[in-house]
């Protein structure tokens, strides 16, 4: 075991969450997001496991991030680049046999002069104003003569997350006329929480990421677990005493005696420092609340509730089955997604 922070990553949990992102809506395919080093995960090992379990179709946000990924799954697999292609890596799509994703007319200008034969996705944008191309300009785009080969019409939701968000029937609409251009080519609008709209919003394919890796608000009763886990070594056990201070600022003055741990974990690692005073680990079983300011290398915890676990090399989790990611995410003042895509590369991955 590392002396420092791990990430243990759980490759069968993040295939059981795929699986059971695909049970919601039977009739559409369940691809799957591994851009941003599978949000933390490893974007090798995180599409090898679930090119294994049967997914035929992977997103990465970068062409560097999608030769990563067809080093890892083989030929077969499709793999799309959202962000779209770039003059300077075309012969990147080529060579590893990426799909770009056209977003602007700007890319399709790219993509035709590049004279690549190869299928595309047209990504429209129906309420976002992010990235896509103008719906407006689909009926051209679907006639014979645009020349190009369209193997799916994308979109993307602006407020999925929140199911009862008026812009959701909104951008289903504005999408559904869309594709009625596009007759027998597949469709795809959902991200991790637009699987859980229901049915219309499926279309063909889905394209689920943060949920594979147990993040996300899922509905009660859909059970997500955890991508991974992560520990840090407790450094030190030590008594602070009523009225003392803790870390950088005193801005923790303890109100009793308490029992402090410093583990090897801090904003270096990704622990944000806005969890100040908020965030917590979990040891034995037990949430300790975590004092005073994280700095770069170091975190103190109140482990008094756990004194009979605290012990120099004790290992403190602060995101797991035990510390859920979305609730320490909270206490930082953040989402699931900016902590596990920011774990710094100190933190040692170990795979099962
Ligand atoms: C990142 C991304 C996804 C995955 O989103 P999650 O919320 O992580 O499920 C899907 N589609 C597009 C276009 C994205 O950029």
């Amino acid at each position: 075991m590392s002396s420092g922070p791990t990430a243990q990553v759980h490759l069968a949990n993040v295939v059981a969450n795929w699986r059971a992102l695909g049970a919601l809506n039977p009739g559409s395919e369940t691809g799957a997001v591994v851009k941003a080093g599978g949000y933390g995960h490893g974007a090798a090992q995180v599409a090898q496991a679930l090119s294994a379990a049967g997914c035929q179709t992977f997103f990465t946000a970068h062409a560097g991030e999608g030769v990563e990924v067809r080093r890892a799954v083989g030929n077969a697999p499709v793999i799309y680049v959202l962000n779209g292609p770039d003059a300077a890596d075309l012969n990147v799509y080529s060579e590893a046999g990426l799909r770009a994703i056209i977003n602007t007319p700007e890319q399709l200008d790219i993509w035709r002069n590049a004279n690549i034969d190869a299928p595309l996705a047209l990504k429209f944008d129906t309420g976002m104003n992010r990235l896509g191309l103008r719906p407006e300009t689909a009926g051209e785009l679907a006639t014979a003569g645009s020349g190009l080969d369209v193997a799916h019409i994308m979109s993307h939701l602006a407020c999925a997350d929140e199911p009862g968000h008026t812009k959701n029937a909104i951008q289903l609409k504005a999408f559904s006329e869309l594709v009625r251009h596009f007759p027998g080519i597949p469709a795809s609008l959902a991200n991790s929480a637009g699987c859980y709209l229901g049915g219309d919003y499926a279309f063909d394919l889905t394209r689920p990421g943060i949920a594979l890796y147990g993040g996300g608000h899922a509905p009660d009763g859909f059970e997500l677990k955890p991508g991974l886990t992560l520990t840090a070594p407790v450094l030190s056990v030590h008594t602070g005493r009523t009225a003392e201070t803790v870390g950088y600022g005193a801005t923790k003055i303890l109100a009793r005696d308490a029992i402090l741990a410093t583990v090897a974990l801090g904003y270096a690692d990704g622990l944000p420092r806005s969890a100040s005073n908020s965030g917590f680990g979990v040891l034995g079983g037990v949430r300790c609340p975590i004092v005073g300011r994280i700095s770069m290398d170091l975190t103190t915890l109140d482990v008094t509730g756990a004194s009979e676990w605290a012990k120099p090399g004790a290992r403190i989790e602060f995101i797991g089955a035990a510390a859920n990611l979305e609730e320490q995410a909270d206490c930082a003042g953040t989402l699931g997604y900016e902590l596990i895509t920011g774990l710094g590369s100190r933190v040692e991955r170990l795979y099962e």
